[in-house]
């Protein structure tokens, strides 16, 4: 007890009247607190349920709204009802602990939504709710099963360290009509406000959900997501690519940084200059010096691939896996910039088999013509097209084929150094294509 201000509540700033529940007789270690505050859950219940009624009757203004409700630490010993109540002002329940069911169905936020650090001990719904402000969940702890749906979130959320240990949490958009039967399609999140999913566990939860949502302004920096179930989600605003929102931001921070140092330069024309644009941005890129974020981000997209190809949607999976190893080749930099360049040009990542099957037969078609330029059979009549078909480019490309994979030998055929030379090139040219043209082909059969 503190002797300054002796029958007061000892939460930060509450100042309430103590309450000990009838015939209880404190510990000395136990602190004392308003029957808000207090967490005596079982005793408390009786005497909170009156306590809180008046409570919601003093911040009810004239229309029937709740007025800058400040239930900071509050904790509920039983089942909170905020059904299609609107709070005017900011609603804050951060610290709070719902040990019972949070009903926030249809409620509307006018202002921020304060739930930061609190805890969630039952399952809650904030279905159809209206976030008009900021929907602070930041450090929030979920244990029961959490829904989210059809939720309209026009501040920008922050559910950044949240914990979800046993919790099951549904993200899910979609159709639905309202009350005048009027058809409406929610995609959660849409807009240009951020979302924060940063330093979050997933792999805690028992669910995670997220159905038709917009999920092209949402960071998920240092998360575990490789088990979320993302079903119909938006990664790009404009609906096609899968560039992460952690990519995008870096790259976009990356360049504005540069850009404002330098300036810009004005060049030629159109399409020029955005290519230009994109070499230097390339060699901007390349300078970085945050490897740390990159790791992340590639941490990122290798856990989606996983959650993908699990999900047997290798398609998206595919998508991933070539951003992967396009931030893997940025974050490398020059060192790793030439493998991981020829790895993307001859196969895109592997993900490509028909493209290093056709670098390979016009390898070996261009070789050929060494066998048609250099070997004496270039001497032979040539009559009409079909026998140059014939009579010369076909044998000189089965020449070429044979000596390719060491069954004749070409050394006694008095080419000269340089197409001898050429020769051994092509050989790792086109032995690197098939591999390659293996893998990718591996990689579709895995499938
Ligand atoms: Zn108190």
């Amino acid at each position: 007890m503190t002797k300054e201000e002796p029958g007061k509540c000892s939460y930060l700033n509450c100042g309430r009247e103590i309450f000990w529940p009838q015939g209880y007789t404190p510990q000395p270690e136990e602190k004392p607190c308003c029957i808000f505050h207090s967490p005596l859950i079982e005793q408390k219940k009786e005497a909170f349920r009156s306590a809180w009624q008046e409570f919601l009757d003093q911040h009810k203004n004239e229309k029937g709204e709740y007025q800058d409700l400040n239930c900071v630490g509050f904790i509920f010993p039983e089942s909170v009802h905020f059904m299609d109540a609107t709070f005017s002002g900011d609603a804050r329940f951060s610290d709070a602990t719902f040990s019972g069911w949070a009903g926030f169905v249809c409620a509307t936020f006018s202002g921020a939504a304060g739930f930061e650090g609190a805890t969630f001990s039952g399952d809650a719904s904030f279905d159809f709710a209206t976030f008009s402000g900021e929907a602070k969940f930041a450090g929030a702890k979920f244990h029961g099963d959490v829904s989210f749906n059809l939720t309209r979130w026009q501040g920008g959320a922050d559910f950044s360290d949240a914990k979800l240990k046993e919790a099951s949490l549904d993200f899910i958009g979609g159709n639905y009509k309202d009350k005048d039967e009027q058809e409406h399609d929610i995609r959660l999140f849409k807009g240009d406000k951020q979302i924060g999913f940063d330093h979050v566990n997933f792999r805690e939860a028992k669910r995670v959900r997220f159905e038709r949502v917009d999920l092209s302004r949402a960071s998920f920096l240092r998360s575990q997501i490789e088990n979320v179930d993302f079903i119909d989600v938006w990664w790009e605003e404009e609906g096609k690519g899968h560039k992460i929102y952690d990519e995008r931001k870096w790259r976009e921070r990356r360049v504005k940084g540069e850009t404002e140092e330098k300036g810009e330069g004005d060049v030629g024309r159109d399409w020029i200059r955005a290519w230009i644009e994109a070499v230097r941005e390339e060699f901007r890129l390349l300078r970085r010096k945050d490897k740390d974020e990159l790791k992340e981000i590639e941490n990122l997209y290798h856990q989606l691939i996983l959650n993908f190809d699990h999900r047997r949607d290798y398609e998206t999976g595919g998508e991933f896996y070539v951003r992967e190893n396009e931030v893997r080749r940025i974050r490398k930099g020059w060192r790793g910039y030439c493998f991981e360049g020829i790895y993307w040009l001859t196969s895109e990542y592997g993900q490509r088999w028909l493209q290093p099957l056709l670098l390979g037969l016009a390898v070996v078609i261009l070789s050929s013509l060494i066998f048609y330029q250099a070997s004496p059979i270039a001497s032979a009549l040539v009559v009409s097209r079909l026998d140059l078909f014939t009579k010369i480019m076909w044998p000189a490309f089965c020449l070429n084929v044979a000596s390719l994979f060491g069954i004749a030998r070409v050394d006694n055929l008095g080419l000269s150094h340089t197409s001898l030379l050429w020769l051994s090139l092509q050989r790792i040219l086109v032995f690197y294509l098939i591999s390659m043209f293996l893998l990718a082909v591996r990689r579709r059969f895995r499938r």
